[in-house]
């Protein structure tokens, strides 16, 4: 039997946060991950260039049931003292568009970085080990019994930072939710975000010859809305306009009629234009003139489904507006996403009324602890998932 002050089940972003910081104040840390590597997921993240974080972090870019939750943890560790951490290891990075921060050379300097601080502070990180069970102890001050396949420990506080579901090649699973749901804690619904979208049989049949094109584009849904590139794939919808909005995209809401609202090249007016170009080029056939603006296969195909196939000066305005809003004014519904097999990340999970926003411990159970991504808190994509790891980790970190 070993014993420690803190065990911390999951060696990725918000689990090495904690410990760290739980280190630095001098507990006894425990870390046990069923990967056979720590940090897979930031890894792989951007791309391998691992976005780790963003200039503009704030509530807006988080979704959760409570859009309050996150604000503490996020204003005590903030996009700065995660960069003064990075300064301090002389990890060369860069900003990209949206405030985006990125590594200049590879996703591993920010997992070297955590694994050396968690040396520092005497951090123990076991891998390969799958936990069997964990049960309520109470020898003297040890709270948890958790049983693995490597050993058996007890320990004072437990933190889960097993993060979500998405991607399970990279050590996913779902033991977070479920022990949550062992101890009475409420779960929300979890579905895939930044996940691409698909198209129905009918769509696909019509679409797929779309194929390779991105283009700018605001998509609307509900009441949020995201402008960037659009990709058009073989499957569905993606590039990152679509990865932001499919995380608030719920197939129940598109099966009773709710539509993604997409807008091709929102900064242009096309109506108006259409309009002007009448004046100018009255027999050229109204394709021609849509492919100046918009991409030639991308033209093609909608003129064939909408049947546009005229000289432009033969639509009145009123048609000259329909043939716009073919381009602008998109009503798509989706069939459903790709799923957790490419999603980012993961929407919903433990509750956040069940958990201290000031400590992420939870409410019924004294000494438990949820934090990243397996709490009910999904940022936007732009390194905002990561700073709700460093600071949901930091928060559990001081109180552990
Ligand atoms: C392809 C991809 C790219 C991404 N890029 C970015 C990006 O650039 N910027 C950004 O902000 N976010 C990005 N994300 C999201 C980001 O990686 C996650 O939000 C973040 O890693 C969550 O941290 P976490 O510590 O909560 O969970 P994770 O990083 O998922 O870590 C969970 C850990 O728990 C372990 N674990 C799981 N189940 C068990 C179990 N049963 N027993 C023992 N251990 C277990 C796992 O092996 C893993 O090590 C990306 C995600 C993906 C999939």
């Amino acid at each position: 039997m070993i014993h420690c002050d803190v065990l911390i089940i999951g060696a990725s972003a918000s689990g090495l946060m904690c410990a760290i910081e739980a280190g630095k104040r001098g507990r006894s840390v425990l870390v046990l991950d069923h990967a056979v590597k720590a940090g897979k997921k930031i890894r792989i993240s951007g791309g391998g260039r691992c976005n780790f974080t963003n200039y503009d972090v704030n509530a807006s870019h988080y979704l959760s049931e409570n859009k309050h939750f996150c604000k503490s943890a996020l204003s005590r560790y903030q996009y700065y003292d995660f960069l003064s951490l990075v300064a301090e290891y002389d990890i060369p990075w860069h900003e990209r568009e949206h405030g985006q921060l990125f590594c200049d050379r590879s996703a591993n300097d920010i997992i070297q970085m955590l694994l050396k601080e968690c040396q520092k502070y005497l951090v123990k990180i076991q891998l390969d080990t799958k936990i069997n069970s964990i049960k309520n102890s109470n020898v003297g001050p040890f709270k948890f019994n958790i049983i693995s396949s490597r050993g058996q420990y007890q320990c004072q506080s437990l933190v889960i930072a097993t993060g979500g579901l998405s991607v399970t090649k990279m050590g996913a699973s779902d033991f977070g939710l479920r022990l949550a749901k062992q101890y009475g804690l409420k779960v929300i619904p979890t579905r895939p975000g930044l996940v691409p979208l698909s198209y129905s049989t009918k769509d696909s049949n019509k679409f797929k010859q779309l194929s390779g094109i991105a283009l700018e584009a605001e998509i609307k849904y509900d009441e949020q809305s995201f402008k960037e590139n659009i990709l058009f794939t073989h499957k569905g919808i993606s590039g990152p306009v679509v990865l932001q909005i499919s995380s608030y995209w719920q197939v129940e809401k598109s099966r009773m009629g709710q539509s993604l609202k997409i807008k091709l090249l929102p900064d242009f007016e096309l109506h108006e234009w259409l309009l002007e170009q009448q004046a100018r080029h009255e027999k050229v056939l109204i394709k021609n003139l849509l492919a100046r603006k918009f991409p030639r296969r991308l033209v093609n195909c909608l003129c064939q489904i909408h049947s546009i196939d005229k000289p432009v000066n033969q639509y009145d305005s009123k048609e000259l507006k329909l043939i716009a809003d073919n381009f602008q004014d998109w009503h798509f519904w989706p069939d459903g996403t790709e799923g957790y097999r490419v999603a980012e990340v993961t929407v919903g999970g433990v509750d956040t009324n069940e958990l201290s926003s000031k400590t992420m411990q939870t409410k019924k159970v004294e000494g438990l602890f949820f934090i990243g991504e397996v709490v009910d808190v999904t940022g936007h994509l732009g390194g905002y998932n990561f700073q709700w790891a460093w600071s949901s980790g930091y928060a559990a970190g001081q109180y552990v």
